[in-house]
């Protein structure tokens, strides 16, 4: 059984400027400071909410210098975030005060009112307007509590055509199609800002190329590791070849490539961000898993220093 949006990874080339930006000047709340578990050289951010709530989680893997990728099909080339309708005035002065380029308010669907802007890798964001979200977001951090963010909102995957992976979607993750206009089709596992997936046929575009300001990966919840077990299984009877189920401390996960290209995970509900460290003390220290402990110092020798200063935000 899957639920909705888990969590989406992007890629970035400079560490201490991705934590300057979504945790300083977006105002989400680092609720994690790992490294990468299959690559423990590199540094793995989460930021969220207050507690780390699936449906908001973005995650990045900071490969220090890594050339720029490109948007484009089998990729997911927009993430966006969910605020209040009278949060609007607020973020486009922050946006402007950060100098952070953006396109003039736009709508879709009717009432969807969203601005699409950049990070300095070019990974493409968007904050969505709306008055159909109960979630509060980080409300004690540097930012006013009913301007911050609340998760995401909809997530935007380029493709060729729709129709193989809405098939996926529909068929083997319980996703129904939800509404569409033009070359937009949106689904839903559970029908609530967070967990909307948007595909765009965009057949003319060019291929996506992996590389900083690129995602990664998309991750869905899944409740237990029995609804893990019995997703993973209507994947194999599909031929998709996900992974083994790995253990990723947070929550434990499967990933596997989508008929379109993009890698999707599936990752459990729980046990969540408090297992290692308390609610208090999310993402201040360095949390490696078990496995690492004996190569701690290693480990953190090989990793750029970073700070967490958001006083000047
Ligand atoms: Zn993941």
């Amino acid at each position: 059984m899957i639920t909705g949006i888990h969590h989406v990874t992007a890629l970035t080339s400079d560490a201490q400027k991705n934590i300057d930006f979504y945790a300083g000047i977006l105002g989400m709340r680092l609720i994690k400071k790992t490294v990468n578990f299959d690559a423990n050289h590199v540094y793995h951010f989460y930021y969220g909410d207050e507690t780390g709530q699936p449906g908001g989680i973005l995650t990045f893997f900071p490969y220090q210098g890594l050339a720029r990728g490109r948007h484009g099909k089998g990729m997911l080339n927009t993430t966006t975030f969910s605020l209040a309708t009278s949060s609007m005035d607020y973020w486009i002065q922050r946006l402007t005060k950060y100098n952070i380029n953006y396109k003039a308010p736009q709508q879709r669907f009717g009432s969807e009112v969203f601005i699409y802007f950049e990070d300095f890798d070019g990974l493409g964001l968007e904050l969505v307007f709306t008055d159909r979200d109960q979630r509060s977001g980080f409300t004690h951090g540097h930012i006013p509590p009913q301007h911050a963010i609340k998760g995401f909102y909809n997530v935007e995957i380029g493709q060729e055509g729709y129709e193989r992976t809405a098939g996926l979607l529909t068929s083997q993750m319980d996703h129904t199609l939800i509404a569409e206009r033009g070359n937009r089709f949106r689904f839903a596992a559970t029908d609530a800002p967070g967990n909307y997936v948007d595909i765009i046929c965009m057949p003319d575009s060019l291929r996506g190329l992996p590389g900083s300001g690129t995602i990664h990966h998309i991750a869905f919840a899944t409740p237990t590791r029995e609804t893990q077990d019995q997703a993973r299984q209507l994947l194999v009877q599909r031929q998709l070849n996900p992974t083994p189920v790995l253990d990723r401390n947070y929550f434990t996960s499967i990933y596997f490539r989508e008929p379109g290209g993009v890698l999707f995970e599936i990752a459990t509900a729980g046990p969540g961000f408090q297992v290692d460290e308390p609610l208090d003390q999310l993402g201040q220290s360095l949390k490696l898993p078990p496995s690492f402990e004996n190569d701690r110092a290693g480990i953190e020798t090989a990793l750029p220093p970073i700070t967490l200063d958001f006083s000047k935000y």
